[in-house]
């Protein structure tokens, strides 16, 4: 597939984000340097016609950009980086369950086999635009994701989708009806909760933010959440950001820290914690609050799951607690149905004689993140400690003794003869200290190391070690290819 893509398969579908490459030809045409090819390959399944010629799995290895906003060195938050995705076409829902249950079925036996710790997560379909998404997270001392996980092992997610239990709030007397209360100068929850000697818990907490159509919305959570921005990405189907000063003043005539749900004319969409029980919430009015406010009986609100959860919340499965990891997403696999392929017109003639638009799915996995996990998992205070899987070299020899015509022949002859194994071999032939060689040897982390030196060569032996285990065990030199394929 092209990296360069022209942008009008892009405007038909309607994706649009800030991290998309932009750029336009010397004759004013526009193309995008895609992430992902979900438009690309979808207007390539439009050669398919018929039902008969389904199902369809296409793949590739490709480049994808990014106009990643804080772009960083290494593997993980860089602009351009390679991909496996693969694209699946089918006749109905059914069909693309099977395709989704194939990959994510291969997505475990890949990882597995690079030696990965990971989790399988329901996830946010974000860009994708996806109805349902599993990611694969592995935890890790560096990465973007927080992965969040029951101590009693019966539930995992992303943070950006995952449900907590938070704490009952410790709720005052019920009041028959809100209760205005000056407080003057009070702009935080903890200065509001001490004020009025309440349970921080038992306040409410409001977010004005605006849709990418100009329409305020006030988001309300409770005062000890956080307001989680994916899962109200999802739940307003819009981009957002913060009202304004401005904003605020002018809609409820009122400053940030004085904002309440009761009498507002915009649309209030409210954690699904506040529709039981009473809370202090702001008065819309400079200084003032409300004691005792109610769902229902004060305000109407749409009730969705917009908090973030947190470390200590109990688990929706059981009573076990949740437990937070930092976590690097290796995969993502999405279930988009006929987003695409409705825009781009890819039908087919089904069997009843009918055009119906391919049901889809997309899968990807980041092969530079797998290899950051590899080494953020698996390394040690020397270096890296590659898995046999995804090591770039299986065996790395070390020829010591660089003046000697003997160690140097037996070392390439035993380089040779794994090379004719089948293994990747790494010949280090420089005239350094032994010390050097080993240390880099540590820090590159090839699977298997083969010393070969005047010392041991007496005895007609090369030392031999694996990285993940501590000291040499002496072969004959004529044994290493069997000592190498036992490994
Ligand atoms: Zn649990």
């Amino acid at each position: 597939m092209p990296v360069l893509t022209p942008a009008e398969l892009w405007e038909k579908t309607g994706r649009d984000y800030p991290e998309i490459f932009r750029l336009e030809d010397r004759t004013g045409r526009n193309f995008v340097l895609p992430m992902t090819h979900e438009e690309t390959v979808t207007f390539h399944a439009r050669e398919i016609q018929s039902y008969r010629q389904l199902p369809q799995i296409l793949y590739h290895f490709s480049i994808k950009d990014r106009d990643e906003p804080r772009p960083r060195g290494g593997l993980l938050r860089v602009r351009e980086f390679i991909m496996k995705d693969s694209y699946s076409f089918d006749r109905d829902e059914e069909g693309l369950s099977r395709s989704f249950e194939l990959h994510r079925q291969a997505y475990h036996r890949i990882f597995e086999r690079c030696g990965l710790e990971f989790y399988e997560v329901a996830a946010e379909p974000g860009i994708m635009g996806g109805r349902e998404s599993q990611g694969f997270l592995c935890p890790s001392g560096s990465g973007e994701n927080t992965l969040v996980t029951c101590e009693r092992g019966d539930y995992a997610a992303d943070i950006e989708i995952a449900r907590g239990v938070p704490r009952v709030p410790d709720f005052p007397e019920r009041r028959e009806a809100p209760e205005k209360v000056e407080t003057p100068g009070v702009t935080t929850i903890e200065a509001l909760a001490e004020l009025l000697g309440v349970d921080a818990a038992a306040t409410s907490k409001a977010m004005p933010v605006v849709k990418t159509d100009g329409t305020l919305v006030l988001g309300l959570v409770r005062g000890d959440d956080r307001l989680s921005e994916s899962k109200m990405l999802g739940v307003l189907g819009s981009g957002f950001r913060p009202a304004t000063d401005d904003e605020i003043r002018n809609t409820f005539g009122a400053d940030g820290g004085s904002l309440g749900p009761v009498g507002v004319s915009v649309e209030v969409v409210a954690d699904e914690l506040l529709r039981d029980g009473q809370y202090v919430t702001g008065a819309n009015r400079d200084g003032w609050h409300l004691l005792g406010v109610e769902a229902g009986r004060d305000y109407e609100a749409r009730f969705e799951d917009i908090r973030e959860p947190r470390e200590g919340d109990v688990c929706p499965e059981c009573e076990g607690r949740l437990h937070f990891q930092t976590a690097i997403e290796v995969g993502h696999i999405f279930k988009f149905g006929t987003r695409y392929s409705k825009p781009l017109e890819a039908t087919f003639l089904d069997e009843d004689g009918k055009e119906k638009s391919l049901v889809g799915g997309s899968y990807g996995i980041g092969p530079g993140r797998v290899m950051a996990t590899a080494v953020e998992q698996g390394h040690d205070e020397n270096g890296i400690v590659w898995p046999r899987a995804i090591a770039p070299y299986d065996v790395h020899v070390i020829s010591l003794d660089a003046g000697s015509d003997e160690v140097r022949a037996i070392a390439e002859s035993v380089a040779a003869s794994l090379d004719e194994a089948g293994d990747d071999v790494l010949l280090d032939d420089r005239d350094q200290r032994p010390g050097e060689k080993f240390a880099d040897a540590d820090l590159m982390g090839c699977p298997l190391r083969v010393t070969v030196g005047k010392k041991s060569l007496e005895d007609g032996a090369v030392d031999v070690r694996e990285r993940a285990a501590t000291g040499d065990e002496r072969v004959r030199a004529s044994d290493v290819v069997k000592w190498a394929v036992e490994r």
